[in-house]
């Protein structure tokens, strides 16, 4: 029950066609069942000699409104179960995906894409499948075989009495399996979730995996979680399948004991054949009904499983938002002794930085040191667990994510293109930008002639995640989304690394262009890149230890003094990333 109070609550709407459909279903059931009773009284009428054609005629009515009833209510119930269920299951899904938009971005570092995928597909499918086909069952394979037990009971409560006898052995030992079945099966859509993830790993990593010979090792992982999942497999079916069996024999054990008790009723005297005709024939309906629930329902816990995880997905953390939108004064960032972690310990502490608007800061450091998770902080992909960040004198978390990003760009080390043209590519920053603005900003990005050799220029559909496109084209291409969008502040991960000195030289030009009058704050693998930004901050293990600008940093002779003299021992000559930008010159 709390699986399907969860989907509504997550859902935010009360599925009342779909309780209509289960209210009909109930009675489609109750209309192939009663026939029997009515010819049970027919044959009483018959033995007692006391009916009329009056009475015949009002049993025949009732036998072909039963018949009747049967199919209406079952075809209307149904077709109410489907529409209703599929509605619930839209506002479901918009749910899930509203929640995913307002989570940190941080979170999606933490998961395996192919497990967030399974569960918003695979566990989404199974959450539909209960309301759509199998609730009715459920609640007409129970409520049916009451009913008429009820009405048994009334007939005669010690046949009643002696048909139900077993059943609560058999629910005692279906509960039993049970117990185990659920474990093992969360274990299971663990596995199964695990498999989804590698897979996904596997199949978009297979290119450096084949180069790097690594194939081997990540197989050997995909081969030991499938042998796992093998395993368990076979485990659910034995034991699911075993308490099952033991339901079912139970409720069967159940006609055994009908028999015994008529027969000794019959030496007693005290049975009447037109009662015991009934019971024979009602029994195996309920018996039947009752066998359909025991499949159904191991069917409906291993979902609720499902459900379970959409519901720990909805629980996650969403970013803080504030309704009164707070307005910055300017594009001045500053840090207020910000400490962060991802687990329990600390990844930077202690931060406290001011970037004047209109100002380049770079941040450098040794691996690992904490770079990209300031960039991070900055891009409020997380909110920091003490002290502030400040954009033009307001927190962050007082701005608001929506307003944050319009005033922020980033351009990434890995740039995310999507199946679109690269006109929507570019534009996404700005839907409403016109052609002609588009093209300008590519101008200035140093993409113009790489589009141009495209067979249809800036209509060529550049598939999932750009791959017609190489590195250095994929970057200017995200600048000139970047200058498209025109955002006051520019957070850049240094993104140059990869590429060849000649288009290292296209992006350098172009990121000059993007910095120019704005508030830039950039991560520096190479510190020539950086030697003219306004101040650099060095960080190292989390902390800032050293700052000021290229020439005093040098002076000092510490931590900064040690990398660059490192890198200058195995430097080729580099272009400084923002040449043109104002700065201490050396
Ligand atoms: P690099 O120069 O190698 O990119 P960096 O200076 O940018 O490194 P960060 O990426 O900020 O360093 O990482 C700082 C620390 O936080 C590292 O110890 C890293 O392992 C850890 N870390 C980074 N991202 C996560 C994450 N999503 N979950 C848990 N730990 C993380």
């Amino acid at each position: 029950m709390s699986m399907l109070e969860d989907v509504v609550r997550i859902a935010g709407r009360q599925p009342y066609r779909v309780y209509r459909g289960i209210g009909l279903r109930v009675l489609a059931q109750a209309c192939s069942i009663a026939p029997f009773f009515l010819a049970w009284l027919g044959l009483q009428w018959v033995l007692a000699g006391s009916a009329g054609s009056a009475e015949w005629w009002g049993l025949g009515l009732a036998l072909g409104a039963c018949l009747i009833g049967q199919l209406l209510f079952s075809h209307f119930g149904q077709m109410d179960c489907f529409i209703g269920a599929y509605d619930l299951m839209m506002s479901y899904r918009a749910a899930l995906t509203d929640h995913l938009r307002l989570v940190p971005l941080g979170f999606f570092h933490q998961r395996r894409i192919g497990e967030l995928a399974a569960t918003l597909t695979d566990d989404v499918k199974r959450v539909e499948d209960v309301f759509t086909h199998l609730i009715a069952e459920v609640i007409a394979g129970i409520s049916v075989p009451l009913i008429f037990c009820l009405l048994l009971v009334w007939v005669d409560w010690r046949l009643t009495l002696s048909l139900l006898v077993t059943l609560p052995l058999g629910w005692a030992l279906y509960q039993g399996c049970m117990g185990y079945l659920l474990r093992e099966g969360t274990r299971q859509s663990g596995r199964l979730q695990m498999a989804s993830g590698l897979l996904v790993e596997f199949v978009s990593g297979i290119r450096t995996l084949r180069l790097f010979h690594r194939c081997d090792g990540m197989l050997a992982r995909l081969e030991e979680t499938f042998a796992s999942i093998r395993r368990g497999s076979l485990g659910i079916e034995a034991w699911g399948g075993g308490g099952v069996q033991l339901l079912r024999l139970m409720i069967e054990m159940g006609l055994v004991s009908l028999l015994l008790m008529a027969a000794w009723l019959f030496v007693e005297q005290s049975l009447d054949v037109a009662t015991w005709l009934l019971f024979v024939l009602v029994s195996y309906k309920i018996i039947d009904a009752l066998l359909e629930v025991a499949a159904y329902l191991t069917q409906l816990r291993m979902m609720s499983q499902s459900s379970a995880r959409l519901s720990a997905l909805m629980a996650e953390p969403i970013l803080a938002e504030t309704t009164e939108v707070a307005v910055p004064e300017d594009s001045t960032l500053r840090f207020e002794q910000v400490s962060f972690g991802y687990a329990r310990e600390p990844v930077v502490q202690g931060i406290d930085f001011t970037v004047p608007a209109g100002s380049v800061t770079a941040i450098v450091g040794p691996s690992g040191s904490g770079k990209s998770t300031l960039l991070h902080l900055l891009g409020r992909f997380y909110d920091p667990q003490q002290g502030q960040i400040t954009l033009g004198g307001v927190d962050l978390k007082a701005l608001g994510t929506d307003a944050l990003y319009q005033q922020v760009g980033f351009v990434f080390q890995d740039v995310q293109l999507f199946d679109g043209s690269v006109l929507d590519n570019v534009r996404i920053g700005r839907p409403e930008a016109s052609v002609e603005a588009v093209r300008a900003a590519c101008r200035e990005a140093h993409c113009e002639a790489f589009i141009e050799q495209l067979e249809q220029g800036y209509d060529t559909p550049l598939g999932e995640g750009g791959l017609r496109l190489s590195g250095g084209e994929r970057q200017r291409l995200s600048i000139a989304r970047m200058l498209l969008k025109a955002p006051r502040i520019v957070l850049l991960d240094e993104a140059t690394a990869s590429v060849d000195p000649c288009a290292q030289a296209d992006i350098q030009q172009a990121l000059s262009r993007l910095a120019e009058g704005r508030t830039v704050v950039m991560i520096a693998h190479r510190l020539r890149t950086v030697e003219y930004a306004d101040q650099i901050l060095v960080l190292d293990q989390g902390r800032i230890v050293e700052r000021g600008n290229h020439r005093q940093l040098l002076e000092l002779g510490g931590l900064y003094r040690r990398l660059w003299d490192e890198q200058d021992a195995q430097a080729m000559p580099l272009a400084p990333l923002i040449p043109g930008l104002p700065g201490e010159q050396p």
